[in-house]
């Protein structure tokens, strides 16, 4: 058993000061915590004195045997519209690119990127495809949409995404607050699409998002997003967990490089992400998923030994004990386990997330 720290990235999207309790540092804006062993932050490993040792989780485990990235993630502003690889292409894209001396470095890893997000404040997202009557009417209450709505009704998404970046101009983008309103979407999504207007009025991608379902998650409801379903995560504090990757192929709303053809590829259309309306305590386990988590307010939960398992403090306390080692975790810190490790048991009181893979 293993303790670690969370690595920080301050992406511009972050809360300032946003994951401070768990970081332990304030310095402007913290988007992500990462509790993993990618190569874009390998968590750092703490000592039986708390402090820092030097080395990282990375040096410890092989990326084969922590199969999994958790984050703690704090979004101000919405994250860009995204697609993450499935396996097969995350693989095949990957190495079509090492293979070349230059050219953009899209892929950051072979591997897939399946997500879920578990809120932990109240959590607003853009996740999955809008049900095209309602995309189709709000589509067109914006000027000069036909051909996009044209590709939709036929069911050629990869047509109308296409032809609304094409279309996404400042004037086009500035009606989508009315075009949500004419098409009779509640408050909450409206006021959605105003911040994606006053967010970002020269962002063609910004016009793609009316083709995205838009969900509302309550503290301890989840969202599990199969690597191929586009999202774009729009506001509030959760956790997540992923396979160990960092593939991120963007269509818009953001400064980096957006890549249609890539996120195009990558897109899988009859994908639907899973909304899991747990409580605090439940098992949150989606089907056919990598991993389970359980976050656990009070008690205690024996995790077995035979798969990777990390076990991270988000509030209170927690004492994770097995034959081999015990440790009373900190807050924003987390102990790993590795397949080899023995059985071990965690004692809650606060908010504790308890990750498991499902691969053996
Ligand atoms: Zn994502």
């Amino acid at each position: 058993m293993l303790i670690v720290r969370g690595a920080v990235k301050d992406y511009d999207w972050g809360i300032v000061d946003g994951l401070a309790p768990w970081s332990g540092a304030t310095c402007g804006p913290q988007a992500e915590l990462w509790f993993g062993v990618h190569p874009g932050g390998p968590s750092p490993l703490i000592g039986d004195d708390w402090e820092l040792t030097g080395e990282n989780l990375g040096d410890r485990f092989d990326v084969e045997a922590i199969p999994l990235l958790v984050k703690l993630l704090a979004a101000a502003k919405p994250l860009s519209v995204q697609v993450h690889p499935r396996r097969r292409v995350a693989l095949e894209q990957y190495r079509a690119q090492q293979s070349q001396e230059s050219g953009p470095r899209i892929y950051s890893d072979p591997f897939e990127k399946t997500e879920m997000l578990v809120a932990l404040t109240e959590f607003e997202a853009f996740c999955g495809w809008r049900a095209m009557d309602q995309a189709v009417s709000m589509l067109s209450a914006i000027d000069g949409t036909e051909a996009a709505v044209a590709a939709l009704r036929t069911g050629k998404i990869d047509v109308a995404i296409r032809t609304l970046l094409d279309l996404g101009t400042p004037d086009r983008i500035a009606q989508l607050t009315r075009a949500a309103r004419d098409a009779g979407l509640a408050p909450a999504e409206v006021a959605a699409y105003e911040t994606v207007a006053a967010l970002y009025p020269d962002d063609a991608g910004a016009l793609v998002t009316p083709l995205l379902d838009y969900l509302a998650l309550a503290p301890g409801e989840a969202v599990y997003v199969p690597a191929g379903v586009p999202h774009s995560y729009i506001r509030g504090t959760g956790l997540e967990v992923m396979t160990s990757s960092d593939n991120v192929v963007r269509l818009g709303l953001t400064s980096k490089p957006v890549h249609v053809d890539h996120a195009i590829n990558a897109l899988v259309p009859d994908l639907r992400p899973q909304v899991l309306r747990t409580g605090h305590g439940d098992l949150i386990w989606p089907i056919d998923s990598p991993f389970v988590v359980r976050v656990l307010r009070e008690g205690s939960e024996r995790i077995l030994s035979g798969s990777y398992r990390i076990v991270l403090l988000i509030e209170g306390s927690a004492r994770v004990e097995s034959e081999e080692a015990e440790s009373s975790l900190r807050r924003g810190t987390a102990a790993v386990l590795g397949a080899g490790d023995p059985d071990a048991v965690i004692h809650a009181q606060g908010l504790v997330a308890i990750i498991q893979s499902t691969e053996r």
